[in-house]
């Protein structure tokens, strides 16, 4: 049976990063499998256990990183977040695509490890952009904003080691884009 391929998607907070994915996962469940990360992060209002993150204590989440259960794990604004192994494996030797929405370091780890990853970095269509999406979902402090905003600078940055760049204008055509990104990289497989 054919493998599945990892799609690492990468952005920064406010790019529309997930909204793209999840409007993505409802066309496609039946093909992909979403990677849920776990965190130390606080829940925001209305995210859920187990469906958005595994919300995890610090204790619990060292544990697991001893234990190499993540694949790869990354401290970003001063929470852990980490991306749990075993289902990644599972599902791609079930021959289902697997989607990680990781961060620019989680990423170039998982290109290290798994050469044949295919990574898409989204980017906001301007800065301006960036912080007025971060302003309208209300899910964070103003401190909170200024860190992101400041990550987000540094993490455009590296958006050249992408094997993808989709500026997301509309978020319709981001994920015909992705789809088409998909169907193409399935082509180039017969070649492996
Ligand atoms: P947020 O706190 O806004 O949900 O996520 C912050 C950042 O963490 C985002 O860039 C997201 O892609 C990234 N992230 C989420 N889960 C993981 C993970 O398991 N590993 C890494 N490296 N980054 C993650």
């Amino acid at each position: 049976m054919e493998k599945g391929i990892i799609f690492v998607i990468s952005g920064p907070s406010g790019s529309g990063k997930s909204t793209i994915i999840n409007r993505f996962m409802e066309k496609h469940k039946k093909d992909f499998f979403l990677s849920i990360s776990a965190t130390t992060r606080q829940p925001r209002k209305g995210e859920v256990n187990g469906k958005d993150y595994f919300f995890y204590e610090k204790n619990k989440f060292i544990l697991d990183m001893k234990k190499n259960k993540f694949i790869e794990y990354a401290k970003i604004l001063d929470n852990f977040y980490g991306t749990p192994k075993g289902p990644i494996f599972n599902n791609i030797n079930k021959g289902k695509n697997v989607i990680m929405d990781i961060d620019v370091q989680g990423a170039r780890k998982i290109k290290e490890k798994l050469k044949n990853c295919v990574t898409i970095f989204i980017m906001p269509p301007d800065f301006d952009e960036l912080e007025n999406r971060l302003r309208k979902r209300k899910t964070d402090s103003e401190k909170s904003i200024q860190k992101r905003l400041k990550l987000a600078k540094k993490e455009l940055k590296e958006r050249k080691n992408y094997d993808y760049i989709i500026i997301n204008n509309d978020i319709e055509e981001t994920v015909n884009i992705i789809e088409n990104i998909v169907k193409l990289e399935k082509f180039k497989r017969y070649k492996i």
